[in-house]
């Protein structure tokens, strides 16, 4: 997937990582106020509890939980695609951890 950078919509001061999906990029820090509030539906808002790197990182999960935050609800594939997103990030942040141990090792 090609990515690029584009000024964030909102404070216009902010890069921020976008897709040719991302129509209104928004930087983490314009949407912080609003990703810190609750899902009314408790297993939704479960889902959501993912951390905040995760969020910081990636503007797709982001624009999920602010579109459950405005609609209350989501689509069966946002939601597949959310799950999905979330799995990957946190193997690679296994690899990472794991690729940081090893060259800690070498360095011994
Ligand atoms: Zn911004």
């Amino acid at each position: 997937m090609a990515k690029y950078k584009q000024l964030c919509v909102r404070c216009k001061r902010k890069y921020v990582p976008v897709t040719w999906k991302d129509r209104y990029p928004t930087c983490y820090d314009c949407q912080k106020s609003e990703l810190s509030k609750d899902v009314k539906d408790k297993k939704l808002n479960r889902m959501f509890k993912i951390p905040e790197e995760f969020y910081i990182k990636n503007s797709f999960l982001r624009s999920v939980k602010i579109n459950c935050l405005r609609y209350g609800e989501l689509s069966d594939r946002q939601i597949e695609t959310f799950k999905q997103t979330v799995k990957e990030m946190k193997k690679e942040a296994k690899e990472e951890s794991k690729l940081a141990e090893s060259e800690n090792e070498i360095s011994k």
